[in-house]
């Protein structure tokens, strides 16, 4: 949880300025530019499509009104420059493309006018990124007066956006666009690419949402700009605005799907969800028929959608809002990437745009905030699946703690059966591979029931615990330990044998009798008896053990605190060179 707190702290920290900082920069620069306002500072005119550009001097254009019926006609549009404004060396920049062909005409104070052209699917060398069209205004002695934009087949009058400015400031913006359209792409490409690979590492399916919705805002960003005209010039123009549109409306359905999908069903209640879905793929839908239009009531058109984008909006916020609020930790990271964009939405429906930001209006801050939005989910997703790898991390440790108490004894804290067995069973099989000799001594402390009867349980455990300190002094590469059970330890050997391993055991036994009970048992001496199974070469522990025991079971029948030792030369053949010893004190 700090580390979350954490995070988002970093993020506001560090991120929010950024991006206003972005935002600054992209903003600088439109204090020279003059926006041609359709209503206020354009007069216009309809004509035949037949006449010709040159036919300018003959039109009356009306100053007042809108033009109307003008879709399948010429539509001109003409601003006069005078005032203060500056008159010579500027450009002008149209950002609209959903028209047959541009004429763009420079008039000047000698009576001449200049005509520049552009038609869908060919903008020449006057596209630029950001999805502006220019025009340089030709360097002439005398001054300019009117530029005229003559526009065939233009979609929708309201959607005429264009600007007058000087030409160093255009070139300078077509640059920073450029920059800013193809940093926000890039990102939007390796968030998408990295929300895909995450989809199918952790089979998640928002996270593949998420990767169809940074796709679809990379085609729509890279449309809208322009940028494939590099590649595919033949795009240029409404072809390319209608794709725009479907692709807008796609992006939200996708977002929509992607945040739902997102967090748990039972977080949030149903019916919300279901309201932003049906929202969601109804903006999707609605997408077709408005990228088909290609004239009519678009202004309109794009008002509806943008309400129905908005409750879309607002019903997701709300759903994630809900969820967030029962603890959904999905819940938070989207409303964390959904904030900013929504900011941004709500903040350019007040304010109008259009004409800053470079001329990039409100798309190039959409394409921000959603570049903002990509990376946050990336970084979002990433954090969670960080957390998990802890949380994996920390039951196999778990596990990997558990098994290992799984395998020693409590009490004495020597490895119990399950432990021993485990650990000598390789030991053996690599002993036999050698043809080295394996030996398995059992002790068993003597008389141990009446220790229980006479002094306690709990001084028996002491007493078995003092034998298990001193039997685990002998663990070392070449002998392992462990309490196999009650009042009886294991001590397995490889490599020693004969008069080596008699004498080791015989130290063993004596060491266990020269423990010091007396805090317990008083003077009472507690011996054990040692029963030792001698091989070569090494069998498995099953059949070891049982010679073993029959060693141990021959030194309780010789009177206890003894050695006994069995050798065998093939266990696994026919009891054949079988050897019994048993030593007390002293001699093996
Ligand atoms: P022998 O010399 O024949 O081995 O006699 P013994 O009394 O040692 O043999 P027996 O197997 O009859 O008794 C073993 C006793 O060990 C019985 C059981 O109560 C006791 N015991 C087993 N595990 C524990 C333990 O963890 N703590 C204590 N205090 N006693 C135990
Ligand atoms: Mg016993
Ligand atoms: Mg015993």
């Amino acid at each position: 949880m700090t580390a979350g707190r954490d995070f988002l702290a970093y993020l506001c920290g560090r991120l929010v300025p950024g991006f206003a900082a972005i935002l600054l920069a992209l903003s600088a620069g439109v204090a020279n530019a003059r926006s041609l306002d359709v209503d206020r500072d354009l007069c216009h005119v309809v004509s035949a499509t037949a006449l010709g550009d040159t036919d300018l001097s003959g039109l009356r254009f009306s100053c007042r009104g809108k033009p109307a019926d003008y879709q399948q006609k010429s539509l001109w549009l003409r601003a006069v420059l005078d005032g203060d404004a500056p008159r010579s060396n500027l450009a002008l920049m149209v950002h609209m493309s959903r028209f047959d062909r541009l004429a763009v005409g420079f008039s000047y104070a000698d009576g001449t006018t200049r005509w520049q052209r552009v038609h869908a699917g060919n903008y020449g060398s006057h596209w630029r990124a950001g999805g502006q069209i220019l025009f340089d205004a030709p360097d002439r002695p005398v001054l300019l007066t009117a530029v005229t934009m003559r526009f065939d087949g233009l979609s929708a009058y309201e959607l005429v956006r264009a600007r007058v400015l000087p030409k160093g400031e255009a070139g300078m913006q077509s640059a920073g666009m450029a920059a800013a359209v193809g940093a926000a792409l890039t990102l939007l490409l390796v968030s998408g690419i990295y929300s895909l690979s995450l989809a199918f590492a952790v089979r998640r399916q928002y996270l593949a949402w998420q990767a169809a919705w940074s796709g679809t805002m990379l085609l729509w960003g890279g449309f809208w700009s322009q940028m494939p005209l590099t590649l595919l010039p033949g795009m240029a123009g409404t072809a390319t605005a209608q794709l725009c549109t479907f692709l807008a409306c796609l992006a939200v359905a996708l977002a929509t799907l992607s945040a739902v999908t997102a967090v748990n069903r039972d977080m949030a209640p149903k019916g919300v969800g279901t309201t932003a879905l049906v929202l969601g793929l109804g903006v999707g839908i609605a997408g077709i028929p408005l990228a088909l239009t290609r004239s009519g009531n678009l202004g309109l058109l794009a008002d509806i959608l943008g309400f129905v984008i908005i409750a879309d909006l607002l019903t997701v916020t709300l759903y994630l809002g809900w969820a967030w609020h029962r603890g959904s930790i999905e819940a938070r990271d989207f409303l964390a990437a959904w904030g900013l964009p929504m900011a941004v939405l709500a903040f350019i429906q007040v304010v109008d745009v259009e004409d800053g930001f470079w001329g990039g209006g409100s798309k190039l801050v959409v394409l921000v905030a959603t570049t903002w939005q990509a990376l946050w989910l990336a970084a979002a997703a990433t954090r969670r699946l960080a957390y998990l790898r802890v949380e994996r991390d920390d039951a196999r440790d778990a596990e990997a703690q558990a098994r290992q108490l799984a395998r020693r004894d409590p009490l004495t804290g020597l490895p119990n059966r399950r432990g021993f067995i485990e650990s000598v069973s390789p030991l053996l099989e690599r002993a036999r591979a050698d043809n080295l000799p394996a030996a398995l001594l059992l002790v068993d402390v003597d008389r141990f029931k009446s220790i229980n009867d006479i002094y306690g349980h709990d001084a028996g455990d002491m007493v078995l615990c003092g034998i298990a300190r001193r039997i685990g002094r002998w663990e070392g590469p070449m002998c392992t330990v462990a309490r196999l059970g009650g009042e009886e330890f294991g001590l397995l050997t490889i490599g020693m044998e004969g008069i080596i391993l008699a004498r080791f055991a015989e130290s063993i036994r004596r060491g266990i009798a020269a423990c010091d009970h007396s805090e317990t048992v008083g003077a009472r001496l507690v011996t054990a008896s040692i029963g030792v199974a001698e091989v070569r070469p090494a069998c498995d522990f099953q059949s070891l053990y049982r010679l073993a025991d029959e060693a141990l079971y021959d030194a309780k029948r010789g009177g206890r605190n003894k050695v006994a030792v069995q050798r065998h030369q093939d266990v696994a053949g026919p009891a054949s060179g079988r050897e019994v010893a048993v030593s007390s004190q002293g001699h093996v």
